[in-house]
């Protein structure tokens, strides 16, 4: 087990260290910024829908902690190239991973990268570190430009 929680740590720092899909797209379909003020994280979901309803790509631009700047890294990974209604099974199952709460559905894709950052749910407020990019990119898919708050 501790081994495994060495594992995560390090690929956590590595998605810190390099975030993947970082910045800014030139001509986002939609957009939204996300604030978490108990920590200070902050950052900016930008993506691509395309005419089929399919993420084209997706970006992130901000700052924070390395719980949440790992987790944006690992959500724009995990989501591209996805229909809405699967980044919304994701989100779920990333959103009962976090909070250590049940689904409610079932039937969840399985989170693989997202693994590493299951530790989050031992630590309440961190879990919030760790959803902020998800909350951020659902409020992107519902409004073409939003803002979200955890508080
Ligand atoms: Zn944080």
């Amino acid at each position: 087990m501790n081994d495994l929680r060495d594992l995560y740590q390090e690929v956590i720092f590595d998605h810190n260290r390099s975030p993947r899909n970082f910045g800014m797209l030139e001509h986002p379909t939609h957009q939204a910024h996300g604030v978490n003020p108990l920590c200070g994280d902050e950052l900016t979901v930008s993506l691509v829908l395309d005419k089929d309803g399919v993420i084209e790509d997706l970006r992130f631009e901000g700052r924070g902690c390395a719980i949440s700047t790992a987790s944006a890294s690992i959500m724009t990974e995990t989501l591209k190239g996805l229909s809405v209604p699967e980044a919304d099974r994701y989100f779920d199952a990333f959103h009962a991973m976090a909070t250590g709460e049940t689904p409610s559905q079932t039937d969840l894709p399985a989170l693989t990268k997202l693994e590493v950052l299951s530790g989050v749910r031992d630590y309440p407020a961190r879990v919030k570190c760790a959803t902020l990019a998800w909350h951020t990119v659902r409020s992107a898919l519902r409004n073409a430009s939003a803002s979200v708050t955890t508080e």
